[in-house]
């Protein structure tokens, strides 16, 4: 049986891994109401059911940094300085979330416990791609 930490660690990564397939897909908008990126349906946030305003767009990766705020970007790069992959920290501390292009998966880490939700190949594309404009600017 799963710890309750594992359990609690398996959600969120679970979440994030949600996220960011949302965000690539271009599904979700950031809700107020509920300071998250939600998905939408007929107008309204589907998660607390708030009517979203006209000007509500849908969110992209870019919008993290606006939004939940990057914690820290590791790259990883090649004896030629060039850009290989890399990882977003969104959480730190209870529990360590990391998107990670290299193991195609929002990693979490907590005490001892790891998990791993892996992701699509499109939306570890699309953060590499955002990973390496960063890298290069
Ligand atoms: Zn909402």
């Amino acid at each position: 049986m799963d710890s309750e930490i594992l359990k609690e660690l398996k959600t969120t990564c679970e979440g994030w891994r949600d996220t960011v397939e949302g965000l690539t897909e271009g599904s979700l908008i950031w809700c107020e109401e509920c300071g998250d990126f939600s998905p939408v349906k007929g107008g309204r946030c589907e998660n607390c059911c708030g009517l979203l305003d006209d000007g509500d767009e849908f969110a992209t990766l870019w919008d993290l940094d606006a939004k939940v705020k990057i914690l820290d970007i590791t790259y990883r790069v090649g004896q030629n300085k060039k850009f290989l992959n890399g990882e977003i920290c969104v959480g730190s501390g209870g529990p360590s979330i990391y998107i990670d292009t290299h193991e195609e998966a929002v990693c979490g880490y907590w005490g001892g416990d790891t998990y791993k939700a892996c992701l699509s190949k499109s939306a570890v594309e699309a953060v590499n791609e955002m990973l390496e404009e960063l890298y290069n600017n």
